[in-house]
């Protein structure tokens, strides 16, 4: 008969080859599926996902989890991997099915109806939606149980940041907030550069090889791992070994790709470096959303929009757009991919206001969720917001409020994880620096491996053996924290704007 760590691991890879499954099958219907593919696909992925569920919740896998987390003898990574499971599925138990049938349903409803009302800039048609959807959120939140001392907003936050707490991230927030605005005015009002040149054709085959250059240079492994093009980029990792990224390419915008390739790569080379030899685990994967996000904003902005990496990538660049860039100076190349905008949509937002975009829905829908802020108050309190933060307002619904698909699919306190990744970013840079001589130097040449290997030391091979801040305190010497992002922003953009911050 099997020990009862044998069965565990059993049900363990399997419960991880039924996501891979769920994630190819995703990945597909974003990039190759044809349209009409649409019903047999939703019918499939709801099949598997029921299957994933039944599993998870299944009571013998509870019996078992139950058994390991009482014996003394397991080794360090084999606990991790019971308290991953046993976190996961306590989650999953304490949802009645009824109520995950009830959300499935109101999110395809809300998700239709928000495109709609996106399309013709009129909140009201959403808006309906979104209060049930709340409603059913605060239900669940109800049901994973508020943590001690916390509140609702808690109990849905640690599905995407496992043990953060609103009580940290508030008063953090806030402290962010009462720095970026006024350095956001003194950049903004400053003149801004010259970007003409980024308006310029620039041809999309050649765009695709720049980019897969790029990659190559990042050490992305293409033998271990893909990339395709999508409406909206995105990286799926099924597996160390299969990891897909999609990046999007516009004519007269070629930025849009670079950074799209940067961004997904960051994550990519995540997923890629997690711990092999616990592959069909739970620690083959990452703690946390924020910290996933942090290793795609540290490759995209800390590195990919500094001046050592574009002194190495625009001579690589100018080979393939010789016209485009005919007369452009490195200078003003560099100047223009940190240019600072108010600009009232946040995936179009610059490191230096992003941030604020976050904030402004962390507020939000914490009031919502606390029941202080009604559905239909929202436009308008959005707006006022955005006018104060960042003294932009939005012309209408379509880009204020109803700019994100996020709160359409339901997702409540998934929001901040984007900011926290931002802050780790800029620790984890920071502390690479400190720890690699002449890391500059290196990018500066091209040579992005050194910067690599310190994160797979650091943040990769770790998977989900320690909670996320831990991961980066052990890299860092300090958890969560302002700092090292206020004196980055401040450094860089006081230079570069000429303005004293
Ligand atoms: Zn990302």
């Amino acid at each position: 008969m099997p020990s009862t760590w044998d069965r565990f691991s059993q049900r363990m890879a399997e419960l991880r080859d039924l996501a891979g499954a769920i994630g190819i099958l995703t990945w597909d219907q974003e990039t190759f599926m044809p349209k009409r593919g649409v019903a047999a696909r939703s019918e499939q992925l709801g099949t598997l996902q029921a299957i994933a569920h039944e599993r998870l919740t299944a009571p013998e896998l509870g019996e078992l989890l139950e058994k390991l987390a009482a014996n003394k003898k397991l080794s360090g990574p084999q606990h991790a991997m019971v308290r991953s499971v046993r976190f996961d599925r306590q989650r999953a138990v304490k949802i009645p099915g009824k109520l995950v049938r009830e959300l499935a349903e109101r999110q395809s409803h809300a998700v239709e109806a928000w495109k709609e009302a996106r399309e013709k800039k009129a909140f009201g048609i959403f808006s309906p939606h979104l209060d049930k959807l709340l409603a059913i959120r605060r239900e669940m939140a109800d049901a994973y149980g508020v943590p001690k001392g916390g509140e609702r907003y808690d109990a849905l936050l640690d599905g995407y940041e496992e043990g953060m707490r609103v009580k940290r991230l508030a008063p953090l927030f806030e402290r962010l907030k009462g720095w970026l605005v006024p350095l956001v005015q003194a950049l903004a009002d400053a003149p801004p550069p010259r970007d003409d040149f980024l308006k310029r054709r620039y041809d999309p085959d050649k765009q695709w090889l720049f980019s897969l250059e790029i990659l190559d240079a990042m050490g992305f492994d293409l033998d271990r791992g893909r990339q395709d093009r999508s409406a909206h980029p995105f990286t799926m990792g099924v597996d160390p070994d299969d990891v897909r990224l999609t990046i999007r390419i516009f004519e007269e915008l070629p930025l849009s790709a670079i950074f799209s390739t940067i961004h997904e790569a960051g994550h990519g080379l995540y997923e890629q470096g997690l711990p092999r030899e616990h592959r069909r685990t739970a620690l083959c994967a990452a703690p946390s959303m924020g910290l996933h996000e942090s290793q795609s904003r540290l490759w995209e902005n800390l590195v990919g929009r500094s001046m050592p990496f574009w002194e190495s990538f625009l001579p690589q660049m100018r080979v393939h757009f010789p016209e485009a860039l005919a007369n452009v100076r490195l200078r003003d190349f560099y100047a223009a991919v940190n240019r600072v905008e108010r600009s009232p949509i946040r995936v179009e937002a610059d490191e230096v206001t992003y941030n604020l975009h976050i904030l402004l829905r962390f507020d939000l829908e914490l009031a919502m969720l606390r029941e202080e802020l009604d559905v239909t108050d929202l436009p308008g309190v959005w707006n006022e917001r955005m006018s104060k933060d960042l003294g932009v307002k939005p012309k209408n619904d379509g880009e204020g409020v109803l700019q994100d698909i996020h709160w359409a699919w339901g997702e409540l306190g998934y929001f901040p994880t984007y900011t926290i990744g931002n802050l780790y970013a800029a620790s984890l840079y920071d502390a690479a620096k400190r720890s690699i001589p002449g890391l500059e130097e290196h990018i500066r040449q091209g040579r992005l491996a050194t910067l690599l290997a310190w994160l797979r030391e650091k943040v990769h091979t770790p998977g989900r053996l320690l909670p996320a801040e831990e991961v980066v305190r052990s890299a860092t010497g300090k958890g969560l924290d302002d700092g090292d992002f206020k004196a980055y922003l401040e450094g860089k953009y006081g230079t570069l704007y000429g303005v004293k911050v």
